[in-house]
């Protein structure tokens, strides 16, 4: 059912988001995607997009901060590839510091970017979704969706509330084709938790590859990073005709952190 359809991923110029891309492009789905990286370096993978998998692209470069800029990329997006069958909203950062002192301009960012952002996608690419009647609405969560750790106040905040957003929203369209459900994954080798594993090299004074683990060990049983493309998998089922009947779900990809 996938060939020819198009999604549209937010924070798709790296980690998750990209290769969410490529597996959705391997599949026959046109791929809008979002995002901060060079001019040079979104052509190159625009172009190991269209040429690999004989797919179109398009680009928006919108800072999901901004309403009115989260709004054009939706529209733009269908104007250029036609419609947008499939959202995936992946785009997220993460600050580490206590509530007390936690920055405020941070904290509304965080909430911005990892959480109002997918209702405001959600808000404008549902309409035409519910007049297809067929539609998938897939938001990256977090294990920290259903949990939550010390010091990361904002981002538990978001997550949990992109949960909510999602049980919200998936009952709103339940009777119709639309499916919209919350990914969670644990750990995953991306950029974004790079920082926090430097972090504790340089608190242990232990080397990257020993911090990793030691960061692994803290929640994640398996004592394994999920893979990217993993997840990628994870998605391109909840968008095939089989998950037609998962509806608001919150699915765990996690080594068994949450299981504790
Ligand atoms: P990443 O840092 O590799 O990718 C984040 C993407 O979001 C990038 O493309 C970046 O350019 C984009 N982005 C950031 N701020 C933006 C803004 N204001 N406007 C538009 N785009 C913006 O991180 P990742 O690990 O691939 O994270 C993807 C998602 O997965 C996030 O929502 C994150 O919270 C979630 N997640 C990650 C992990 C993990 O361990 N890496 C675990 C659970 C959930």
């Amino acid at each position: 059912n996938l060939p020819g359809k198009v999604a549209l991923i937010t924070g798709s110029t790296s980690g998750i988001g990209l290769s969410v891309a490529k597996k959705l492009a391997s599949q026959g789905v046109h791929i809008g995607l979002n995002g901060f990286a060079k001019p040079e370096e979104i052509s190159v993978i625009r172009k190991e997009i269209e040429n690999q998998f004989k797919v179109k692209t398009f680009y928006h470069g919108a800072d999901l901060k901004e309403g009115p800029q989260v709004k054009n990329m939706v529209q733009e997006t269908r104007k250029a590839l036609g419609s947008v069958d499939i959202l995936v909203n992946n785009a997220g950062i993460q600050y580490i510091e206590s509530a007390v002192n936690f920055p405020e301009q941070k904290f509304n960012d965080i909430i911005a970017i990892n959480l109002t952002a997918a209702f405001l996608t959600t808000k404008y690419a549902l309409p035409q979704m519910l007049d297809r009647n067929w539609g998938r609405i897939i938001n990256i969560a977090s294990v920290h969706g259903l949990v939550a750790s010390v010091n990361k106040c904002a981002y538990v905040a978001a997550k949990h509330g992109i949960v909510g957003l999602t049980k919200a929203t998936a009952l709103e369209v339940a009777k119709t084709g639309v499916t919209i459900n919350a990914v969670c994954p644990g750990w995953v080798m991306t950029k974004l938790i790079e920082t926090q594993i430097q972090q504790r090299a340089d608190q242990y004074k232990i080397s990257f590859e020993e911090a990793q683990i030691k960061l692994l060990e803290e929640k994640q049983p398996s004592v394994t990073p999920v893979q990217t493309e993993q997840l990628g998998d994870l998605i391109t089922f909840l968008c095939s005709d089989s998950a037609s009947q998962i509806k608001g779900s919150a699915y765990t990809m996690d080594g068994g952190w949450t299981a504790q």
